[in-house]
């Protein structure tokens, strides 16, 4: 597989000052035409004139232009500050890692704000926290190079902010509310059937927890699997599955179904991994709880390829070998060749809009509140948008609720929690913090059923200290071990059993631990997700060394006992026979897709990892149309979800995204 590193994209660069990023290679992105519409009000100046003459509060200034750096979510962010001796005149963001998209608005506001205050005690840019406090962190220390007193600046009064403007009422055949994957993917996919459509984001980015995957989407494809020879571990799964209780008939027939097929790849003398709709169906079904909507699942899964190969068509270039993922057996997960993770879930689509010029217009910064019904049927959307703008939505032919699921809502957790986690108030969570349930609550007035809210996934390989799922090193298919220097846990096992495992170590913390060649440093010093490795080191984050006793005494941990376990598990890679933990295969994961785990070449790296708040796999009761059901069964007119914001598939993830996005926009045009 090609190698790629994190691709920059801008999603709307919502600038109104002139801010150079040329120093980082990117430009403005214009915000012209449909899509990306740019809905950021001018920041109100005039309740700050004539604070060039207030220079108090700072003190004066050493008049000329200062350099100053501090720490982002990415590394540094360096800024150059011009005063003259009585105000802070212009700020430069010269060089910054943060995430594209994400960064954007703190990027363009930040600034400006400092500006037309004249002070440092400016809120952060909801979802931007590290960007915006950078930022200002940087704009600080200029501040006292340049001899001026930036405590006193963190005291002083904002008063030129932004302002509401008219109240907006607009009109459009879909309204769909979150431009995820999910809510793009409607939007892409209504329009290609001629629909108008209007998206709101409440975020000032676009792409919601979609740009924060791996990229990881998986698909049935029993043809592409076949590059991989099926391990004795996974033919042993297999038939396990196959003679798993239930007494549910449809999931008997796919045991049937593969009963037989596996009968004749066997008198066939097959040797490659084995793949089918049924399998991939039966394979979620056990592994997420036996919870599935069994009409649901297998909707889902027979819609992945199909989905992969739409999403190629409007341009997505996808890995030709699938690989492994965290928490699954199956290496049936492809990926993009030429984004990172899941940048290529959103260009993809905001690509397509512009180039084929289709009628849809994204509006960011606007939060939906509210369903607007008349005579039962959903028929609009009441939204407000940061500046306090209050929005009308009127949609023709129906509304789509792509607000994803609920895991930055403790209260919501705790709520719902069905006690499959021992204390969910104290989980962190690696979701963006837009991730609060909104289009469950709007829904729910307007008699809309749940299922399987308290279904909630963690992942387990987070940062103990944010709870974030990155910046790492290595991948989550690497050897794991505890404080004592112990693989604790089959490292393929699906994510409920590693993040149990996990939970129950000293700590809750284990290492993820890797080699030169499936660390996923490339000779550039970066990692697979972008981040300098240097500064990971710097920040605590990775260790590295050349030896493993080395490594063992960074981490703190015994060094004999870690030695015996990475030997242990590389005669495990060499023999592919694991009889400690029974781990099925060994194969590659999508940073070494040809290689294996074994810890073999130094450097040896390694990292603190945790669980986190993941996925709610549960949400709004839906059908395969993606109508949303009520409580009294039937379908509520006018009201369609997608992605995590509904329940009963159990999978989550970019394909359900994906899938229920597209299928979303083609019911609601009669297609
Ligand atoms: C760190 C991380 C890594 C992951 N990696 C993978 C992976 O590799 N493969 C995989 O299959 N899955 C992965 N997932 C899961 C996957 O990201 C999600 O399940 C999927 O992206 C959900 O898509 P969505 O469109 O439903 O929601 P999102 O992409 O989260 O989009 C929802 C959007 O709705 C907006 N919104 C919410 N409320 C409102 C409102 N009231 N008004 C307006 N807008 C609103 C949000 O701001 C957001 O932009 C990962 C998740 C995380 C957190």
């Amino acid at each position: 597989m090609k190698r790629v590193r994190r691709k920059i994209l801008l999603f709307g660069l919502t600038a109104v000052m002139s801010v150079s990023l040329a120093a980082c290679g990117q430009k403005e992105e214009s915000t012209s035409g449909t899509a990306g519409t740019d809905t950021t009000a001018a920041v109100d100046t005039t309740a700050a004139e004539g604070s060039d003459g207030d220079a108090a509060a700072g003190g004066t200034y050493t008049a000329g232009t200062y350099t100053a750096t501090a720490k982002g979510n990415n590394g540094d962010v360096t800024v150059e500050v011009t005063f003259d001796a009585d105000a802070i005149k212009s700020i430069e963001i010269k060089e910054h890692g943060e995430t594209p998209g994400i960064s954007d608005a703190p990027i363009a506001k930040i600034p400006e704000l400092i500006i037309a205050n004249q002070s440092l005690n400016i809120d952060a840019i909801t979802g931007a926290t590290n960007t915006s406090n950078a930022i200002l962190n940087a704009v600080a220390d200029a501040v006292n190079q340049a001899g001026g007193d930036a405590e006193a600046l963190k005291k002083v009064e904002v008063t030129a902010n932004e302002t509401a403007g008219e109240a907006v009422v607009k009109e459009a055949d879909v309204i769909v509310v979150g431009a995820g994957g999910a809510g793009l993917a409607a939007a892409t996919s209504a329009a290609e059937e001629g629909a108008s459509v209007i998206v709101i984001e409440k975020n000032a980015y676009i792409g919601g927890n979609t740009v924060r995957t791996g990229g990881g989407y998986a698909s049935c494809d029993p043809e592409a699997i076949a590059i991989h020879e099926m391990t004795d571990g996974q033919m042993a799964e297999i038939e396990g599955l196959i003679a798993r209780e239930t007494d549910n008939e449809v999931v008997k027939g796919w045991q049937k179904k593969v009963a037989e097929d596996i009968e004749a790849y066997k008198a066939e003398g097959k040797t490659q991994v084995y793949d089918s709709l049924e399998y991939m169906a039966l394979q979620y079904f056990f592994r997420f709880s036996q919870a599935a909507d069994p009409e649901l699942l297998y909707d889902l899964v027979s819609k992945s390829k199909p989905t992969k190969e739409w999403l190629g068509e409007l341009g997505f270039e996808w890995t030709d070998s699938p690989s492994l993922l965290l928490g699954d057996t199956w290496p049936r997960w492809f990926s993009s060749v030429s984004a990172h993770g899941g940048d290529g879930f959103i260009s993809v689509f905001t690509d397509a809009i512009e180039e084929k010029s289709y009628n849809v217009e994204i509006i960011k910064e606007v939060r939906a509140n509210e369903l607007l019904t008349d005579d039962g049927k959903v028929v609009g959307v009441k939204a407000t948008a940061s500046d306090g703008t209050e929005y009308t939505l009127n949609a023709n032919k129906g509304v789509v609720l792509a607000t994803g699921g609920f895991s930055a809502n403790k209260e919501m957790l705790i709520e719902y929690s069905d006690g499959r986690w021992a204390d969910v108030s104290k989980l962190q969570t690696d979701n963006d913090p837009a991730m609060v349930g909104d289009g469950i609550k709007m829904a729910l007035e307007v008699g809309a059923d749940v299922v399987d809210m308290g279904h909630l996934q963690l992942v387990p390989t987070c940062d103990p200290k944010t709870g974030d799922a990155y910046p790492f090193i290595g991948t989550g298919t690497n050897l794991y071990v505890n404080k004592e220097g112990k693989r604790f846990v089959n490292e393929l096992s699906d994510r409920d059993t590693l993040s149990n495992a996990a939970l129950a170590q000293t700590d809750g913390i284990f290492y993820m631990v890797c080699d030169k060649n499936n660390s996923g440093v490339g000779e550039d010093g970066t990692t697979y997700g972008g981040q300098n490795i240097q500064d990971l080191i710097d920040a605590g984050i990775v260790v590295k060394a050349d030896t493993l006793e080395e490594l063992a005494e960074l981490l703190g941990i015994d060094s004999a006992a870690f030695v015996e376990t990475i030997e242990k598990f590389n005669e495990a890679v060499k023999t592919g026979s694991d009889p400690e933990f029974n781990r099925a295969s060994f194969g590659g994961d999508f940073i070494n897709p040809n290689g294996n785990p074994g810890i073999f070449e130094a450097p040896f790296y390694a990292g603190a990892r945790t669980p986190s708040a993941h996925i709610t796999k549960g949400g709004l009761k839906v059908n395969i149309s993606t109508e949303v059901i009520g409580t009294d069964g039937n379908a509520i007119p006018g009201l369609y979800a997608a992605g995590e914001v509904t329940g009963g598939r159990t999978v989550a993830g970019l394909l359900e995204a994906m899938t229920s996005g597209r299928t979303a926009g083609k019911t609601i045009m009669g297609k």
